[in-house]
Formats: structure tokens, sequence, C-alpha cells
């Protein structure tokens, strides 16, 4: 399980933006997370409810948005939506020359703070 050390970081990034602006408590986070990260929703909130204690997170909402993988097949082009244990053959031209688009991202989007 590394969503404690995910949940760390974000903390980390959100008390340093809250902090440049000023801010004295964080609301909520936004985060989007590719399901290739292998990330469980529910071990990040968890952890997320951990991390954030005695700091002006605490009580912050952590807001998830997964995003499924996509992969493109660098041969017939072709663009497919996969899960995170497909994606390695063009479901079209049955090519194995592909290039993932989406699906690892790990990214704070936006924080709200007062
Ligand atoms: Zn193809």
């Amino acid at each position: 399980m590394h969503e404690s050390g995910i949940a760390e970081g974000i903390l980390k990034s959100t008390l340093e933006a809250a902090a440049e602006a000023g801010a004295v408590k964080v609301n909520s986070v936004d985060i989007t997370v590719g399901v290739l990260t292998e990330v469980m929703e529910d071990a990040l909130q968890f952890a997320w409810e951990a991390a954030r204690a005695a700091s002006i997170a605490d009580g912050a909402a952590l807001n998830v948005t997964m995003v499924d993988a996509r992969t493109r097949c660098l041969d017939c082009g072709h663009e497919w939506v996969h899960d995170r244990y497909s994606g390695a053959k063009c479901p079209s031209c049955e090519g194995y020359l592909v290039s993932l688009l989406a699906g690892r991202e790990l990214r704070i989007d936006s924080i709200d703070i007062d």
C-alpha cells in the first residue's frame, strides 16, 4: 500500500500552496488519479484522514477523480480506453506498437482555502 506516501505528498503540496496564499484553513482538495497508478481510492481517503490531522487541512475533503487509461496504436492510429489489465494490444489491428496517453496521472487540480 503506497497510499500513505501519496497522501503525505498531497498534503505537503497543499500546505505549501495554502501557506503561500496566506490561508488559515483548507476546505477541500481536488485531485485526479489515473487507474494505472494502482491507487485505491478508499485506501487513499483513509491515508488522507490520517495525514491531514493536526494541520490546517484537518477536516478537508479529498475529492478524487479517477481517470481510465487511454492508449493509441502507433500502427493504425486507433485510440481506446481500457483498465489497468489491458491496453498492450490494439483492439483494432492487434498491433503491439502502442503508446499510453493517459492513466498515470496523479495531480492536484485545485485547492479550496479560507
Ligand atoms: Zn492498431
